[in-house]
C-alpha cells in the first residue's frame, strides 16, 4: 500500500520517471522520489513511475527521466528502454520518440560514458532546476526544448562545451513523499538533514560532489517530522555528516521527547561520525530501537588516515566503541577500505592490531569490519590515483578475513572484481558507450565486461597525471581542478610526515 504525503495533480504531458532497478529500491531512493513528487504536483504533467520489475504500458510518453545512483545502473536503463521499444542511442531516435534524460550521482560524477544515450542530463542537485525543466518540456517540442534547456545551470546537453553543476539552496526539506510497504525501507520516513560533508576525505564523492556542505533549518526538519508521525513511526535521518548539523543534538532531543511521551518511534541513522558518538546520542538511538550502529574509520593506520584527510586518532575510535558498548548498543560495524594509495603491508597489519585491541577492551561486544576497496572517482583529489591490482587486493582480503576471525571479528568485503569495473566506468570517456551496449547485450556479468573490452581494443588508463586533460574537465564544479591538484599534492606530502 502507498500513502502519498502530498496532493497529486495531473495533466496532458506524460513524463515517465524511470528507476533502473527494482521498485523496492526506487521507493527508497530519496532523490528519485522527490523529483517524482515535484513532477506529480506540477499542473499539466501526468507523472508516472516505473522500475525494472514494474513497467507500465503507456503509449503517449513524452519524456523519460532516469535516476542513476550506481555505476552499473546503465543495465537497468537499457532494459527499460528496450522494453518500451525505444532505441538505446539518442542518435537513433526521432521526433516521435520521447526525450530521454538522466540525473543522479553517477551522472554528476562523470556523464561521459552515458552521453550517447541521453538527450540531456542533470549535473548536480535536481530539485531547484526540475520545475524549470518541466515548464520547458511541457510547453515546447523536442528540438525547441533542447535549445532552451542549454541555458539552465546544471543541464548538460551533449555537444555543449561546458556545464556548471547545479547547487540547490535546500530551502524545502527533502523527505520520503510516498510511504510504502514495498519499499526496501518498509514504511520508513527518510528525511534529509544535511547534504555533503565538511571533512573532505580525499576519495569521497559524498563530500566533493556536494560542496559546499549545507543543511536544512531546524524548524523545517521538525515540521516534517511532525507531519509524518501521523502516518508512520519509522524515521531515518539521512546525510553524509548529519552530526555536523548545528542543531543535531536538538533534533535528537526532540525525537527523544516524542519517545518519552509514549510514541513508539523506530529511529534509523545511517552512520555516526566517530567524534559525534556521545553517551547521550547512543542512549537516544537505543531508546529508538537501534541495536547496532556504524562508524567509518577507512584506515587503521594513523599515517593513512592522515593521508586521506580523515583526521581521527586511535583513542577517538576506541572511545567511540567504548561509549557504544557502555550505553546499550550490541555491536558496531566499522567501515574500512583497502587499496588506499600508498598503502603498505604494515598498514594492512594495522587492521589486525587495532581489531585485537578493540576486542580486548570490549569483551562480548559485536564488532564487524566492512571493507570496500578504493575506487578513484572524478572531481576528488584522488581522481589521478592508481588502483591496486585485483590479485593484491584479493590477497589482502584473505589475510584480513583469516587474521581478524582469530579475535572473533566478523568481516564483510566488497567484490574486488566489481570494484575494478566500477573504477573503470567512473573514469571512462565517451568511447566507452559501445562497450556498455555490448556488456548489456551479453548479460552484464564479469565475462561480458572482459569480452567487450577485448573486442574494442580500448586501453584502460589506471594511472593519471595531474597535467592530463580529463574527460570530465568540462564540468564546472567546486573546488576546481587547481585546488584538487593542490590538495592531492598536500596530502601526498603529508603521507610521508
Ligand atoms: S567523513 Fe565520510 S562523508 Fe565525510 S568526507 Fe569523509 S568519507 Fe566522506
Amino acid at each position: 500500500m502507498e500513502k502519498y504525503l502530498y496532493k497529486r495533480t495531473s495533466g496532458n504531458y506524460t513524463l515517465l520517471m524511470a528507476y533502473p532497478a527494482i521498485e523496492a529500491f526506487a521507493l527508497s531512493s530519496l532523490g528519485y522520489m522527490w523529483l517524482y513528487k515535484i513532477a506529480d504536483v506540477t499542473e499539466g504533467i501526468n507523472a508516472l513511475r516505473c522500475s525494472t520489475d514494474k513497467l507500465i504500458s503507456c503509449k503517449n510518453i513524452e519524456s523519460i527521466a532516469f535516476s542513476m545512483s550506481f555505476d552499473f545502473d546503465f543495465m537497468g536503463v537499457f532494459e527499460i528502454l528496450e522494453k518500451l521499444n525505444i532505441p538505446l542511442y539518442s542518435k537513433d531516435r526521432n521526433a516521435a520518440h520521447p526525450l530521454v534524460l538522466a540525473g543522479g550521482p553517477v551522472i554528476t560524477t562523470n556523464p561521459c560514458p552515458y552521453e550517447a544515450f541521453f538527450d540531456f542530463m542533470i549535473i548536480g542537485d535536481g530539485e531547484d532546476i526540475f520545475p524549470k525543466i518541466l515548464e520547458i518540456l511541457k510547453n515546447h517540442n523536442k528540438s525547441e526544448a533542447l535549445e532552451l534547456l542549454k541555458d539552465i545551470e546544471g543541464v548538460y546537453v551533449p555537444g555543449v562545451s561546458s556545464v556548471k553543476k547545479a547547487t540547490a539552496e535546500l530551502t524545502n526539506v527533502i523527505y520520503t513523499p510516498v510511504l510504502s510497504d514495498n519499499s526496501f525501507f518498509k514504511d520508513t520516513f527518510i528525511i534529509e538533514v544535511s547534504r555533503g560533508c565538511m571533512n573532505r576525505c580525499a576519495f569521497c564523492t559524498a563530500s566533493y560532489l556536494n560542496l559546499p556542505f549545507r543543511y536544512y533549518e531546524y524548524n523545517k526538519i521538525i515540521d516534517a517530522i511532525d507531519l509524518v508521525l501521523k502516518y508512520t513511526n519509522k524515521i531515518a535521518l539521512l546525510g553524509a555528516q548529519i552530526s555536523a548539523h548545528p542543531a543535531f543534538k536538538d533534533i535528537m532531543l526532540y525525537l527523544e521527547s516524542k519517545i518519552d511521551a509514549g510514541q513508539q518511534l523506530e529511529l534509523g541513522i545511517s552512520s555516526l561520525r566517530v567524534d559525534a558518538v556521545t553517551p547521550e546520542m547512543i542512549k537516544i538511538l537505543v531508546k529508538g530501537g537501534q541495536k547496532h550502529s556504524t562508524i567509518a574509520i577507512e584506515a587503521a593506520s594513523e599515517r593513512l588516515r592522515r593521508y586521506i584527510n580523515k583526521n581521527l586518532k586511535e583513542e577517538q575510535i576506541l572511545n567511540a566503541v567504548k561509549i557504544s558498548r557502555e550505553n546499550g548498543l550490541k555491536g558496531l560495524k566499522i567501515y574500512s577500505m583497502i587499496g588506499i594509495p600508498t598503502e603498505t603491508e604494515e598498514d594492512i597489519k594495522e587492521f589486525v592490531r587495532l581489531g585485537k585491541r578493540i576486542k580486548e577492551e570490549n569483551k562480548g561486544f559485536g564488532i564487524e569490519f566492512s571493507f570496500s576497496s578504493f575506487v578513484p572517482k572524478p572531481n576528488t583529489p584522488f581522481q589521478w590515483c592508481e588502483r591496486d591490482s585485483i590479485k593484491s587486493l584479493e590477497s589482502k582480503q584473505k589475510y584480513l578475513k583469516r587474521e581478524l576471525a582469530k579475535f572473533g571479528i566478523q568481516t564483510k568485503f566488497s567484490s574486488i572484481k566489481w570494484d575494478y569495473w566500477q573504477a573503470v566506468l567512473s573514469r571512462a570517456g565517451k568511447d566507452f558507450a559501445p562497450l556498455l551496449v555490448d556488456i548489456y547485450k551479453n548479460g552484464g556479468n564479469i565475462g561480458a565486461y572482459k569480452a567487450a573490452l577485448k573486442k574494442s581494443e580500448l586501453q584502460i588508463n589506471n594511472d593519471f597525471n595531474t597535467e592530463d586533460e580529463l574527460f570530465w574537465d568540462f564540468i564546472d564544479i567546486e573546488p576546481g581542478k587547481q585546488l584538487l591538484i593542490n590538495e592531492y599534492k598536500r596530502l601526498l606530502k603529508r603521507s610521508f610526515d
